[in-house]
């Protein structure tokens, strides 16, 4: 680590023009960390960018510095243009390009000037500068490793706590000694954890709190044999509660409250695919099921998708989940 610091040290210089970008479908630990980093990194220059391939969801809204964010959907040629031209590109919490399409050319192209920071275990080498462990339990860890030295300001730790708060599932998952004495830290440098909780448990619209209690009753299938439990909500459903985009955040998690329990999915019908959660206790492999819908992640949360209709998927879903019933006996 301490190498890999040194030499990302040796690239900031006065005015240094640096992009910041972070996976699709913007969660709490890709905007936690590229912020938190944004904030240090503004000590430095005023020439940050922090891009996503898409949008963040509005629930999202309470990180400081969120209205700085530019998504390459709004504007892909801006977006590409800030990489080809950036002097440091920092690629934040993903393990592989297909994760920040479409700009995934522009970040392979910009190899030398790339500095990759992650904790998946997915991993493709696109980069010059690499800082991975994926024994850390977010992406904001790593980068609160990288700058504590240095000093955090009270944004740069809110932003850190947020994604330590979500990636550890509420200090729950992917635990270890280290995050409570980080996350301590982070309190007593100002981050604004208040602002962070009510952000994530106290900003649910109507319609999020409904669709929540709806998928739990009506559209959570048990499946005690295959120690799984699954949720698959359709665009109808969508509709019906006016989903908007991270409305489903957290929804996974609920399949792993039930006893006897050893993985829980969500699948979500979207315009064009059905996008996949898997969550895992123990022994298996989220991941590995992953792969059977071009996904990945961690060892016991990964995403994915499929290309399929509902019916199909669920179907695929429940033939692959007969050959793997022996490995969720336990
Ligand atoms: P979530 O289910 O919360 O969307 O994602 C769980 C974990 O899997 C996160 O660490 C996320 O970065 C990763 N993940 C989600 N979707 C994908 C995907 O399509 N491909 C890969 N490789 N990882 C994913
Ligand atoms: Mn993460």
């Amino acid at each position: 680590m301490e190498e890999v610091k040194t030499k990302i040290f040796s690239l900031f210089k006065d005015d240094v023009s640096v992009v910041i970008l972070s996976h699709r479908n913007p969660d709490s630990d890709s905007l936690g960390s590229s912020l938190g980093l944004a904030h240090f990194l503004s000590r430095y220059t005023r020439r940050v960018a922090v891009i996503t391939p898409n949008p963040a969801p509005r629930f999202l809204n309470y990180f400081p510095g969120i209205e700085t964010v530019f998504d390459a959907e709004s504007d892909l040629e801006r977006a590409n243009w800030a990489i080809e031209n950036a002097e440091i590109v920092f690629c934040l919490d993903f393990g592989t390009l297909d994760r920040v399409e479409p700009l995934n050319e522009a970040v392979r192209n910009a190899g030398k000037r790339v500095v990759h920071i992650d904790h998946h275990l997915d991993f493709e080498p696109f980069a010059a500068y690499i800082y991975r462990d994926p024994a850390a339990c977010s992406t904001s860890e790593l980068v609160y490793r990288l700058i504590r030295q240095e000093g955090i300001s009270p944004d740069a730790a809110t932003c850190l706590y947020s994604g330590i708060l979500t990636d550890t599932v509420s200090f729950k998952v992917r635990m270890t000694p280290e995050v409570h004495w980080v996350v301590a830290d982070l309190i007593a440098a100002g981050a604004d954890i208040n602002k962070v909780h009510e952000g994530i448990n106290g900003s649910y619209t109507e319609n999020r709190l409904r669709m929540t209690g709806f998928a739990l009753l009506n559209r959570l299938c048990v499946l005690p044999e295959y120690k799984t439990a699954y949720i698959m909500l359709t665009a109808q459903d969508a509709e019906r509660f006016n989903l908007e985009e991270g409305d489903t955040e957290g929804l996974v998690n609920f399949t792993l409250y039930l006893e006897g329990v050893n993985f829980g999915v969500l699948m979500t019908e979207r315009k064009d695919m059905v996008k996949m959660s898997f969550r895992s206790r123990g022994a298996f492999s989220a991941r590995d099921f992953a792969a059977n819908f071009e996904g990945g992640g961690h060892y016991n949360a990964a995403g994915g998708r499929s290309r399929l209709s509902p019916a199909e998927t669920e179907t695929k879903f429940l033939e692959l989940l007969r050959k793997v019933k022996d490995q969720l006996q336990y």
